[in-house]
Protein backbone atom coordinates (compact mmCIF):
# COMPACT_ATOMS: atom_id res chain seq x y z
CA UNK A 1 0.00 0.00 0.00
CA UNK A 2 1.39 3.63 -0.75
CA UNK A 3 1.95 6.08 1.55
CA UNK A 4 0.05 9.17 1.26
CA UNK A 5 1.58 11.97 2.26
CA UNK A 6 -0.50 15.57 2.14
CA UNK A 7 0.77 18.79 1.77
CA UNK A 8 -0.28 21.65 4.11
CA UNK A 9 -2.51 23.58 1.52
CA UNK A 10 -3.89 19.75 0.51
CA UNK A 11 -5.96 20.22 4.12
CA UNK A 12 -8.40 22.96 2.51
CA UNK A 13 -8.95 20.89 -0.88
CA UNK A 14 -12.24 21.03 -1.36
CA UNK A 15 -12.48 17.39 -3.12
CA UNK A 16 -12.08 16.94 0.96
CA UNK A 17 -15.88 17.38 0.93
CA UNK A 18 -16.36 14.42 -1.67
CA UNK A 19 -14.54 11.44 -0.39
CA UNK A 20 -16.89 9.03 -2.47
CA UNK A 21 -15.49 10.81 -5.66
CA UNK A 22 -12.54 8.97 -7.54
CA UNK A 23 -9.75 11.99 -6.95
CA UNK A 24 -6.29 10.92 -7.88
CA UNK A 25 -5.34 8.94 -4.81
CA UNK A 26 -8.01 6.86 -4.82
CA UNK A 27 -8.03 3.62 -6.13
CA UNK A 28 -11.02 3.71 -8.09
CA UNK A 29 -10.84 4.57 -11.73
CA UNK A 30 -13.52 4.26 -14.57
CA UNK A 31 -15.29 7.86 -13.90
CA UNK A 32 -18.30 8.70 -16.05
CA UNK A 33 -17.96 11.56 -18.00
CA UNK A 34 -20.69 13.24 -15.97
CA UNK A 35 -18.64 12.18 -12.63
CA UNK A 36 -15.01 13.83 -14.40
CA UNK A 37 -17.79 16.89 -14.91
CA UNK A 38 -18.91 17.14 -11.76
CA UNK A 39 -15.34 16.84 -10.47
CA UNK A 40 -13.99 19.59 -12.37
CA UNK A 41 -16.60 21.86 -11.51
CA UNK A 42 -15.63 21.63 -7.96
CA UNK A 43 -11.82 22.25 -8.75
CA UNK A 44 -13.09 25.14 -10.50
CA UNK A 45 -14.68 26.27 -7.27
CA UNK A 46 -11.54 25.26 -5.00
CA UNK A 47 -9.54 27.95 -2.81
CA UNK A 48 -6.75 26.28 -3.52
CA UNK A 49 -6.66 25.21 -7.19
CA UNK A 50 -3.59 27.23 -7.94
CA UNK A 51 -1.40 25.51 -5.61
CA UNK A 52 -2.98 22.01 -6.84
CA UNK A 53 -1.98 22.67 -10.10
CA UNK A 54 1.34 23.63 -8.97
CA UNK A 55 1.18 20.53 -7.61
CA UNK A 56 -0.23 18.60 -10.91
CA UNK A 57 2.32 20.35 -12.89
CA UNK A 58 5.94 18.89 -10.93
CA UNK A 59 4.73 15.35 -12.69
CA UNK A 60 5.46 14.41 -15.66
CA UNK A 61 2.47 12.10 -15.74
CA UNK A 62 0.48 10.88 -13.04
CA UNK A 63 0.15 7.23 -13.63
CA UNK A 64 -2.87 6.39 -11.78
CA UNK A 65 -6.51 6.80 -12.15
CA UNK A 66 -8.50 10.15 -10.98
CA UNK A 67 -8.51 13.59 -11.08
CA UNK A 68 -6.03 16.54 -9.62
CA UNK A 69 -6.57 20.03 -10.14
CA UNK A 70 -8.93 19.56 -12.71
CA UNK A 71 -6.61 17.47 -15.26
CA UNK A 72 -7.68 13.37 -15.29
CA UNK A 73 -4.33 11.11 -15.64
CA UNK A 74 -2.46 12.91 -18.32
CA UNK A 75 -1.29 15.92 -16.29
CA UNK A 76 0.74 18.22 -18.59
CA UNK A 77 4.32 18.68 -17.50
CA UNK A 78 3.81 22.56 -17.00
CA UNK A 79 0.75 24.61 -15.88
CA UNK A 80 -0.46 26.79 -19.53
CA UNK A 81 0.07 30.23 -19.49
CA UNK A 82 -2.78 32.66 -18.51
CA UNK A 83 -3.82 34.65 -21.17
S1 LIG B 1 -8.12 21.76 -7.25
FE1 LIG B 1 -9.43 19.92 -7.21
S2 LIG B 1 -8.08 18.18 -6.79
FE2 LIG B 1 -6.97 20.08 -6.27
S3 LIG B 1 -7.29 20.36 -4.06
FE3 LIG B 1 -8.88 21.52 -5.14
S4 LIG B 1 -10.66 20.18 -5.35
FE4 LIG B 1 -8.88 18.92 -4.81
Amino acid sequence: MMAVVRLGWQRDGLCREYPSLPWIESPRGGSTTATLDQMRSICARCLVYAECRSYAASFGSVPTSGMLAGMTTAVPRRAPRSP
